[in-house]
């Protein structure tokens, strides 16, 4: 069994015939739907696509619908791309039209941008490709030196160095593409370039008032986000290191650290994290990865990362279904090291709640007394989430009747989704059939012990009371 979770883009090399398949057969979790990409009727066949592939597969497969975000991109090109020369002289007009560029000058989409630079400021186009030094700003123009040079074509991205733009975090598109992503089954929204919790909570009620119950990733992404960084984590479900743009905003030397904090922090808040951007960027055109992307990905998995995530290399990629068995593969290998069996990294938090003190609990003895699976009966998926925030080598089983609550757990490190109605099993007949399920999977047999959670009532969120501890093929007493 593989801890680590697999997050796929989807885009056209996806779209090609029986390619979901073999992705999902290759280990993928969860699949990133890009609406920086591709117009909404993209979006909403894919959704279905992923929905009949995961049925036909017998999977859960967590559907991520990421918001473009107020990514700042400089306008388009008259006649194509041009080639900026360092030394040059680069103007950035806010009033210039789209389609207006030229060697010497090009729009931007965000027209407050003249506003938030300033003389001396280090513009970053296209992740850092081109660099941009600012001489001036004389009205809606900054005026630029070109200090690295090179091809640049339409709507390159545009970051400032040490972030500092001030863009709204939802933008009109993105509130659209929201309700969008909703009516379309998705488990999770992801919202770019967050600076705040505010901008977290705004989404959490856009989803509130489409009557969603999605869960929230914030994209850590700018250099504001890392000094909000424990106020984002408390707001939303799961963060992303979007390495992409964060490396741009705060220099590639602060990445790595970064990872590992944000990582570590989400863990100790009860929040789970995705590590993401150019894990196996060389797979876009090559059928192996780098030995560097090989150590990437497992050094993410050392870190504690929840799941690992592929853009490019399966969006327009030549080796999807490869790049996601790579990544499998090299998680597997990293996590068979990992196995520290002690909870090392329990949080020293007073617990809030009987349900989380019953998880705490579990993975406590757990680890502590040979114990082979554990079973969660869970509503909302919160049990398996608090169990999942300890470092364990016990599996544990999320037991849900929901099909929502199967997918949202698809995101949850050492956490497997398996469906189970409580409601067709006689109240005292639920530990025996838990065992049977684990046994029919191959997880458990006659002399392992598992652990089984569950509530006195079933079926209400947050009523986990109980902790059970039983040997498969032992009788056991009546009365659940
Ligand atoms: P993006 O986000 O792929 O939507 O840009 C990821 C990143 O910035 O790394
Ligand atoms: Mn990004």
């Amino acid at each position: 069994m593989r801890r680590t979770k697999i997050v796929a883009t989807l885009g056209p090399a996806t779209d090609q015939d029986g390619m979901l398949a073999r992705l999902i057969e290759a280990g993928l979790d969860a699949a990133r739907l890009n609406y920086s990409h591709g117009d909404v009727a993209d979006h909403a066949r894919r959704a279905r696509a992923v929905r009949a592939a995961a049925a036909a597969a017998g999977r859960e497969i967590g559907l991520i619908a990421d918001l473009q975000g107020p990514k700042i991109r400089l306008e388009c090109f008259r006649d194509g791309p041009v080639t900026l020369v360092e030394g040059a002289r680069f103007v950035i007009d806010a009033e210039l039209g789209d389609h207006h560029g030229t060697q010497a000058e090009v729009g931007v989409t965000y027209k407050a941008l003249p506003g938030d630079v300033h003389a001396g400021d280090t513009l970053l186009v296209d992740d850092g490709r081109i660099v941009l030094q600012v001489e001036r700003v004389q009205g809606a123009r900054i005026e630029t030196t070109v200090q690295i040079g090179g091809p640049l074509s339409n709507h390159k991205g545009i970051n400032r160095q040490g972030g500092g733009l001030s863009a709204p975090a939802l933008t009109h598109k993105d509130r659209e593409d929201l309700v969008h992503a909703l009516a379309h089954g998705a488990d999770y929204i992801a919202v770019s370039f967050p600076r705040t919790a505010e901008d977290i909570e705004s989404a959490r009620q856009l989803i509130k008032a489409a009557g969603g119950r999605a869960g929230i990733i914030a994209k850590m992404e700018r250099a504001e986000a890392l000094d909000h960084a424990a106020e984002i984590i408390a707001a939303s479900d799961c963060i992303m290191i979007a390495r992409g743009d964060l490396g741009v905003e705060i220099g590639d030397a602060r990445l790595p650290p970064a990872q590992k904090m944000l990582v570590a922090m989400a863990r100790r808040q009860f929040r789970t994290v995705i590590t993401a951007t150019q894990m196996m960027e060389s797979m876009i055109e090559h059928p192996l990865p780098t030995r560097a992307e090989v150590f990437d990905v497992a050094n993410a998995v050392l870190d504690g990362t929840d799941a690992v995530m592929l853009s490019g290399e399966t969006s327009v990629g030549a080796y999807p279904d490869k790049a996601v068995a790579a990544m499998s593969r090299i998680c597997l290998g990293a996590e068979r090291e990992w196995s520290n069996p002690q909870s090392s990294t329990l949080p020293d938090v007073a617990f809030e709640r009987v349900d989380q003190a019953i998880a705490m609990s579990a993975i406590y003895c757990g680890n502590r007394m040979g114990v082979k699976a554990i079973a969660a009966l869970t509503e909302s998926g919160a049990t398996p989430l608090w169990m999942s925030r300890v470092n364990t080598a016990i599996p544990i089983f999320a037991l849900a009747r929901e099909a929502a609550t199967l997918r949202r757990v698809t995101l949850y490190r050492d956490v497997v989704p398996v469906e189970f109605d409580f409601n067709s099993v006689p109240y005292d007949g639920v530990t025996q059939e838990v065992l049977r399920v684990l046994k029919a999977r191959g997880a458990v047999s006659d002399g392992d012990r598992v652990i089984i959670t569950k509530g006195d009532l079933h079926g209400y969120s947050g009523s986990t009371n109980g902790l059970k501890i039983v040997t498969v093929g032992e009788a056991v007493a009546a009365a659940g």
